[in-house]
């Protein structure tokens, strides 16, 4: 295997779960951010995000394979490759903003001297972005013998990132230049040969030796469309198995059935057909508004994209109309909330429909005691502990006394609460379940009053759901 130089710039979800699964098959690579806080921390033994398995691949790697810094200069200098991992945020259009990819694209620039390097995009980009990389680079008066642009679309998930990344459906390489695609396609031997697999410590996964994962190699163009493309689709696809559990509610049809149904049907799959209060984080969003704007500048109409995301708007407000069928008003009452990171496994609240529902709780004056098992930092950034919002330390505090209990993120702990206990530290046992982690018959054989996405009310004298149902 070649051990190539690496530099990764940004040092957030993905460019540190990156960084250390690069050192981890072998490479030598150097994490570059700006924020100096965090370089501090990282080079102190820190792990800034929680993922699995990142501290252990971190402390494995950190005394001789991957380092620290803010100096993206002395980075870019000892590196073959340089992949740019910094964030492509949503601008005011929907577009998406490149000007951290554009400085960073900038410095590389200015550093560059006599060496041949590969310049990475493993941020979501649009369409393009290479060709724009290449003219910043050139206009910094960079010869174009000594560098390449290519795109590497990441396609890991918070809460699954080392896994993901080390256990890829696919890993695609958008190159022009065949120097190019080969430097990227001996980073990546170690997976695609299946070598990591056989090593003692190698993560475990879903690819092995004689399973590894498959290697695409396409145009940067195609390689950019290929990530928006996916996301735009998965988000589509979240939103439609929504309105279905609209139209199973309206006909007292269970959408976990329809789901299964519709999941076995090997071109349909059974991923991403959970329907839920509505899909968040720092992608999803992000990516379809920004898809939508590339179609309309290329005068394409992909109203399908705009209408995901009404959908995906009104799941949160539907969900909310149920709070309020349960509880009739919210003016003092206590609600205990089971979540707030946009999904389960990570503490990223970015876009998490959770802290929508939690903020909007707190404006009709309800007072909140919220657990989560990773983002509680986080989210007392956004909305700070008062009177009215308490941050407690595992479920049955936050369900303590409480009017109703919300589960807005699909936490494995949420789904194997002790029921009983639940039922006694309630002081009403409703529970209004956005993610459908439990059985409604169960839960009216425990005497709860449940509700959830897309599946008949229960309640314990069964007569008296229909008092639930949404008018
Ligand atoms: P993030 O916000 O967690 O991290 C970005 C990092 O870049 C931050 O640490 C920031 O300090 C650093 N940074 C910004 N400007 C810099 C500069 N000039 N020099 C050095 N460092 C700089 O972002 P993220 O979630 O890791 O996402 C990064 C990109 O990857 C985005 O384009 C995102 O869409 C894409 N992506 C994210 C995920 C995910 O699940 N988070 C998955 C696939 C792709």
């Amino acid at each position: 295997m070649e051990m190539v130089s690496i530099a990764v710039v940004g040092s957030g979800y993905v460019g540190l779960v990156a960084s250390a699964c690069f050192a981890e098959m072998g490479h030598s690579v150097i994490c570059v951010d700006n924020d100096e806080t965090k370089v501090r921390l990282l080079r102190d033994g820190g792990v800034p995000i929680h993922e699995d398995y990142l501290p252990e691949l971190l402390n494995r790697n950190r005394a001789n394979r991957v380092e620290f810094t803010s100096d993206l200069r002395d980075a870019t200098q000892r590196s073959q490759a340089i992949f740019i991992a910094v964030g492509t945020p949503q601008s005011k259009t929907g577009s998406a903003d490149l000007s951290y990819v554009d400085a960073v694209a900038s410095e590389i620039a200015r550093s560059i001297d006599s060496d041949y390097k590969v310049i990475v995009e493993k941020s979501t980009v649009p369409v393009y972005t290479n060709e724009w990389i290449r003219r910043v680079i050139e206009r910094n008066g960079v010869p174009r013998e000594l560098f390449d642009v290519a795109s590497n679309p990441e396609f890991l998930r918070e809460g699954t990132a080392v896994v993901d990344f080390l256990h890829p459906d696919r890993i695609v390489i958008g190159a022009e230049s065949e120097r190019a695609g080969k430097l990227l396609s001996s980073i990546y031997e170690p997976l695609t040969s299946g070598a990591y697999y056989r090593l003692p410590q190698s993560v475990p996964g879903c690819c092995g030796e004689k399973n590894p994962p498959p290697f695409l190699l396409t145009s940067t163009k195609a390689a950019e469309l290929i990530k928006h493309a996916s996301n735009a689709f998965l988000a589509m696809k979240i939103s439609f198995i929504n309105v279905v559990a609209n139209v199973c509610e309206a006909v007292g049809a269970d959408v976990e059935q329809v789901s299964r149904g519709m999941g076995m049907d090997s071109r349909i799959g059974p991923r991403f057909l959970r329907a839920g209060i509505g899909y968040g984080g720092s992608c999803f969003p992000k990516d379809v508004a920004a898809f939508r704007h590339v179609a309309e500048q290329l005068n394409i109409d992909f109203g399908l994209l705009k209408e995901v995301e009404t959908i995906n708007e009104e799941q949160k407000q539907r969900f909310f109309q149920k709070v309020r069928s349960a509880l009739w008003t919210f003016r003092g009452k206590r609600i205990g909330v089971l979540g707030i990171a946009f999904k389960g496994g990570t503490d990223d609240i970015r876009e998490s429909p959770a802290l929508d529902i939690v903020e909007q709780l707190l404006k009709e004056g309800c007072t909140v005691s919220a657990f989560d098992p990773a983002a509680m930092e986080r989210a007392k950034e956004i909305i700070p502990p008062g009177q009215c919002m308490r941050y407690v330390s595992d479920p049955y505090a936050a369900a303590q006394d409480a009017d109703a209990l919300l589960i807005l993120t699909d936490w494995q702990e949420f789904a194997e609460l002790d029921l009983d206990r639940l039922h006694y530290t309630l002081r009403y046992p409703i529970v209004i379940d956005g993610r459908n982690l439990y059985d409604p018959d169960e839960m009216r054989q425990r005497e709860f009053t449940y509700l959830s996405v897309g599946r008949p009310i229960s309640h314990p004298m069964q007569d008296a759901a229909a008092a639930y149902r949404l008018p």
